[in-house]
């Protein structure tokens, strides 16, 4: 049997809302965006995979990160300047400690749905549906909000475009040129321990082009050096959406998903026979696969064997998110099983999801040490396997937040509250986002 884009419509699906009130309208918005420009090309996606290859056989360093979800609100070219900066800070940081390429691919251009650990919110005794993320329903907690609205993707559609083009002229215009390295810094971090820490290696980088002009060779003429490749992914959740962006590859006649380079399959939704599984099957693009409590060996091995039957370099990337205080146990036999299964794929750390906790004021934050603590537990248990601890998968933003506790800045409970403006789950911030760099980077070298 082929496979086609619509299949998982036949199967188990969690977290795709069912309470769109008027089903027509929402078959009619996925036939609209059926009809729109893909936002990538299958040739980007390949060449991630490529890249994703290199990590796989240690070659490389994965850095994939942005915002737990993106949000209309937060939608300013500032913004987006201000997260690709802190990547191209944070990959900087890594290139020059691992003597290794950095693949960059932010959480970007399309991270807007969310699943929710409860389908209903209470505050003060009213219950009302969780926010699923602003490409579903809105985040006032009033009644009328928290409906699912179908134009609400072709806004999401609208907003990734327009991202994506700002992020490929960044990429490619100038303004990611190695050059630049001194530019990059944001306001507040430039006076910030982090912020000195990274100024004494763009001076050693800006010597170093100095002497190449010196010798006659120009940097803005030579591309790895006056661009970047950047990549886009986000949470395949949302199936109808993903649905609709899916074509026919023109060159290699396969099915890519054109939202974006990347999709990866969340912690909550990994049943290997329900639909996100059955969807991204189908789809050529690299897939990530949120690895956690929970997951046996087994179900990994058959999630691999599912994804890449033909166990093809760069396809699968496994993205651990045990936490701080489960990951030496919860790892260790994962690895092993993967490894002694033969399976060629990229392990990457995600030190967020397994480190939130709740404060008694009601915020939802993370504990910078224990972020830190779990990257280097992965470092450890994977070196310790035989295996390449190849890449970090993190929530951030430019911004000067308050949401993470700790770091440099030594954030505190009550400062939450000061600059506190996530949609979801709680992101380092430019300068907590460098500290996580510095660190991995000394581990590398370790
Ligand atoms: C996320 O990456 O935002 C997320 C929800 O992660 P996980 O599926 O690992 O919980
Ligand atoms: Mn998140």
């Amino acid at each position: 049997m082929t496979w086609t884009p619509s299949d998982w419509r036949n199967l188990p699906a969690k977290h795709i809302p069912e309470d769109y009130p008027d089903s027509a309208a929402l078959a009619a918005v996925e036939a609209k965006l059926k009809s729109f420009p893909p936002l990538v090309f299958a040739g980007e996606a390949r060449r991630l995979k490529t890249r994703l290859a290199d990590v796989a056989a240690g070659k490389a360093f994965l850095l994939q990160g942005g915002d737990c979800a993106e949000s209309f609100k937060e939608f300013h070219p500032d913004n987006i300047r201000d997260t690709f900066r802190v990547i191209l800070q944070m990959a900087v940081v890594l290139t020059f400690a691992a003597s290794k390429p950095v693949v960059k691919v932010g959480r970007i251009a399309g991270q807007f749905g969310k699943p929710r650990s409860s389908p209903t919110e209470t505050i003060d005794g009213v219950t009302l549906p969780s926010y699923r993320g602003d490409n579903i329903n809105g985040m006032d907690f009033n009644e009328q909000s928290r409906v699912p609205d179908p134009e609400r993707l072709i806004q999401g559609y609208s907003q990734s475009a327009a991202t994506l083009n700002l992020l490929r002229a960044f990429s490619n215009g100038g303004y990611a040129s190695l050059a630049n390295v001194h530019k990059w810094t944001l306001g507040f971090v430039d006076r910030s321990p982090q912020g000195e820490r990274y100024e004494k290696l763009a001076d050693q980088i800006s010597k170093s082009l100095d002497f190449m002009q010196a010798v006659g060779l120009n940097a803005d003429t030579i591309p790895q050096m006056s661009q970047v490749e950047f990549y886009t992914s986000h949470e395949a959740l949302l199936l109808g959406y993903e649905e609709a962006m899916t074509r026919i590859d023109s060159t290699s006649g396969e099915w890519y998903d054109t939202s974006a380079h990347m999709l990866w399959i969340g912690h909550r939704t990994r049943q290997v026979d329900h639909a996100h599984v059955n969807f991204c099957k189908g789809v050529r693009n690299p897939i990530g696969i949120k690895c956690g409590p929970g997951m046996g060996t087994d179900e990994l091995l058959r999630l691999i064997d599912t994804l890449n039957p033909k166990d093809e370099a760069g396809r699968i990337t496994l993205i651990s998110r045990f936490g701080s205080e489960g990951v030496a146990e919860g790892l260790p036999p994962l690895a092993r099983a993967v490894k002694e299964s033969g399976r060629t794929v990229v392990w990457s750390c995600d030190p967020m999801h397994g480190n939130t906790l709740k404060t008694d004021s009601g915020f939802k934050t993370r504990p910078v040490d224990r972020i830190l603590s779990e990257v280097r537990q992965f470092v450890d248990v994977l070196s310790a396997e035989g295996c390449y601890p190849g890449g970090v998968h993190f929530e951030m933003t430019g911004q000067n937040v308050t949401e993470c506790i700790g770091g440099a800045q030594a954030i505190s409970e009550e400062d939450l509250s000061s600059r506190y403006h996530t949609h979801c789950d709680p992101r380092l911030n430019g300068e907590q986002a460098l500290e996580l760099a510095f660190m991995i980077a000394e581990k590398l070298q370790a």
